[in-house]
């Protein structure tokens, strides 16, 4: 399919404020730490909202969250004495529809990481063009060091803390890293027993998402994330003269989304030749078998030690014949084709850029890549798919998840997987438009695909009062 894109005229030259960045930084007070991932996330923002000249009353709202909730609880521990905890809940915009994205349990969850999370969600359903906003969640605390009981407290006395200020048509959270469908659960009963507003209380268990299939969840929704990060490898990689086939990947975090990719891009015949975590890193030239890797880490907690276990067990003989541990640095210096980072923000930096040996990095985490990483990667010729476009498909089926509950309805997977993919290649069809016309990098190109969305928006609906 051929289509003409016109090109825009170029943007005039920015004037840059006395700290020699965005006006708009010092107009709103941020921090001048070049390091911080919220500064990061905004720049990158900015950036493509100046190529298609968006107003400055639309670039200072999305430049800062609508509402920025922190609480703090105590929770009664196994051992009989209360923990104070602190938890956040941002909700970055909601022009287009309710606040939307999840809650993340981690020792290093902070404010500034969490809006920009929060952020990333306004834009990634922007681009997917479903009808919610952005929004994100977490707790500071280590799941891993805490028994499922006191897990379980933390989530229903977390929402206890918050139910005043989400609601199933106002801000809906999801699982994120260290949550899942039980904690959804949780947290969704918790919700309808205390929300004095939702008297039908099984019409309040859609104020979450990513819940088990028992209460209302979605078939496809665990896999979902890995599954549209595949759909836009389908979509996007032909152009760049990779077949899937055959195709050499390593993923970084074995985790939901890690997990999944990696289960679904060997089923189409690609080969997972690396695969790092909290726990170590393993490498196989001749493919690790990712089904028995997902095994192993549901019982190990990580992919440490899958070695010992393929020696004594055989698994992993269906892909390849097990796997080695290696060091980071060897971890990074794998040669592939797609290198799929599935962890935390911020694991590629200058020095991890410079070490990767692969031709595209497909971003299945959140802001996995600092911009001196982006900065080192495009030097040397290394395309990024960017997280708002490659980790959609979780937001996507949690958007089906919400219509089915709202409709009562029940999709079969097929269904599920086929509009998921339609969503998926539609925003990358829009991606790959943008940079045409802007002649812009693959990031900014799908920036400008979702905010040229938000700007539609808000020329229709204008700013109250
Ligand atoms: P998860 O908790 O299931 O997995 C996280 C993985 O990261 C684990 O394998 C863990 O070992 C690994 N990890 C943690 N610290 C690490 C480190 N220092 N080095 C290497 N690996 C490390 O989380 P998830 O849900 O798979 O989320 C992963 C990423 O994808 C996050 O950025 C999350 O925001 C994003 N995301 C998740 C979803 C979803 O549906 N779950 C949707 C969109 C985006």
């Amino acid at each position: 399919m051929s289509r003409t894109v016109t090109k825009p005229s170029a943007p005039a030259p920015k004037q840059m404020g006395p700290k020699g960045r965005d006006p708009i930084f010092d107009e709103l007070g941020f921090t001048t730490d070049p390091d911080n991932l919220y500064l990061q996330t905004v720049g990158v923002m900015l950036h493509a909202a100046d190529l298609i000249g968006l107003p400055h009353r639309v670039k200072i709202i999305l430049t800062q969250p609508q509402s920025e909730i922190m609480v703090h609880f105590p929770v009664k521990m196994d051992d009989g004495h209360h923990r104070l905890f602190k938890g956040y809940r941002v909700q970055h915009n909601n022009a287009i529809g309710p606040y939307k994205g999840g809650i993340r349990y981690h020792p290093d969850v902070h404010l500034d990481d969490v809006k920009s999370l929060a952020l990333l969600m306004t834009f990634k359903c922007s681009l997917v063009r479903i009808p919610f906003g952005g929004g994100k969640g977490g707790i500071k605390c280590d799941p891993r060091a805490m028994s499922q009981e006191e897990v379980m407290r933390v989530t229903r006395r977390f929402v206890s803390a918050i139910y005043h200020y989400i609601g199933p048509d106002y801000d809906i959270p999801a699982p994120d890293v260290n949550t899942n469908a039980q904690i959804m659960a949780w947290f969704a009963d918790t919700y309808s027993s205390l929300a004095e507003s939702n008297k039908n209380s099984w019409d309040a268990m859609r104020v979450v998402t990513g819940k088990p299939v028992e209460v209302g969840g979605s078939l496809g929704r665990e896999k979902a994330t890995g599954q549209g990060v595949v759909d836009v490898l389908v979509e996007m990689l032909p152009a760049m003269g990779i077949t899937i086939e055959g195709m050499k990947y390593s993923v970084i975090g074995f985790g939901n989304v890690g997990s999944w990719t990696g289960r679904i891009l060997q089923k189409l015949g690609a080969r997972c030749v690396a695969v790092m975590d909290h726990t170590g890193s393993i490498r196989n030239d001749s493919g690790i078998d990712c089904e028995a890797l997902a095994q192993h880490v549901a019982k190990a907690g990580g992919v440490g030690g899958f070695e010992k276990v393929k020696a004594a067990t055989g698994a992993g003989k269906k892909n390849g014949s097990g796997a080695t541990a290696i060091s980071t640095e060897e971890f990074y210096k794998t040669a592939v084709d797609v290198c799929i980072p599935a962890a935390l923000e911020q694991m590629i930096k200058e020095k991890e850029a410079s070490w990767l040996n692969c031709k595209v990095v497909a971003e299945g985490a959140n802001a996995p890549t600092t911009p001196a990483g982006d900065r080192v990667l495009a030097k040397r010729g290394i395309e990024v798919l960017p997280a708002i476009l490659c980790n959609a498909g979780g937001v996507t089926v949690s958007y089906f998840e919400w219509i089915q509950n709202k409709a009562c309805e029940s999709w079969d997977v097929e269904r599920v997987d086929k509009e998921l993919n339609r969503h998926m290649v539609m925003a990358a069809r829009r991606t790959i438009l943008a940079r045409q016309k802007y002649e812009c990098d693959t990031r900014t190109a799908a920036y400008i695909a979702a905010l040229d969305n938000i700007a539609k928006v808000y020329a229709v609906r204008g700013i109250f009062p």
